[in-house]
């Protein structure tokens, strides 16, 4: 990183952590509201299709809006008819992104089943290194992370630095709670994976992601039995 790059990251990082202290207590809205007034198209959300909330949300602020989706070649049949039903119905610009490698490429170079012999490795092929790649062209991503989702999430900032990527960070319902997302899908009829009706409360990849059992937090289903509990594209 040359002294120039590492000057404007250091400015773009002290924006970030700013806005997240003076949107702390902003409503979803007002948070995106920011990000697209402060980087246009240099502004982009993402999405896992477990949910078009934050893809709606954006919509109703910038129509038209880049929706990010990494299609790691992995996801139910659910999710990828998720993704296709919110390209066709609603005001964004869904972008797929996808590895260099195909699965059976990947099985050919790595053996099969690499997510079951080194899961972190398989998200750094399949999540990590093509979203790196995907999100160059943008200052600014948003997720749809939450706070009450899993105690590694407890503390994201409404807005934050990528250090990873050495980019903006929103997290526009970071303090919703999940009371608060179904209200807001049910008041705007908001696109849903229909796994969520199937006793799935986060949906990642078909072999990593298993049904939640009475009691445990919205992310126990993922690479459940693992010590893993992110794919690496949010720590
Ligand atoms: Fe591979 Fe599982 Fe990560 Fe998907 S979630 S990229 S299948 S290890």
């Amino acid at each position: 990183m040359t002294t120039t790059q590492a000057t404007a990251a250091a400015d773009l990082k002290a924006l970030a952590e700013q806005a997240g202290r003076d949107l702390e207590d902003a409503s979803a809205l007002e948070i995106l509201r920011w990000a697209v007034d402060t980087f246009g198209e240099g502004f982009c959300v993402t999405s896992s299709m477990e949910d078009a909330v934050v893809a709606h949300l954006a919509s109703r602020v910038r129509p038209g809006v880049d929706v990010v989706f990494l299609d790691t070649g992995y996801h139910f049949e659910e999710t990828i008819g998720t993704r296709d039903a919110v390209d066709a119905v609603m005001d964004v610009n869904v972008i797929t992104l996808t590895p260099r490698q195909t699965v059976a490429e990947q099985d050919a170079e790595y053996g099969p089943k690499l997510h079951d012999r080194d899961p972190d490795l398989c998200c750094a092929l399949r999540k990590v290194k093509p979203l790196e790649e995907g999100l160059t062209r943008y200052g600014a991503w948003a997720t749809g992370l939450r706070r009450d989702e899993s105690p590694t999430r407890a503390n994201t900032p409404v807005v934050g630095w990528d250090e990873k990527r050495q980019k903006v960070k929103v997290s526009p319902i970071a303090r919703w709670t999940q009371d608060d997302v179904d209200a807001y899908v049910a008041e705007h009829g908001v696109l849903t994976n229909p796994l969520l009706m199937d006793g799935y409360t986060s949906v990642g990849c078909a072999p990593c992601t298993r049904r939640v059992l009475e009691g445990e937090d919205a992310r126990a289903g993922r690479w459940a039995g693992r010590a893993k509990t992110e794919c690496g594209l949010h720590g």
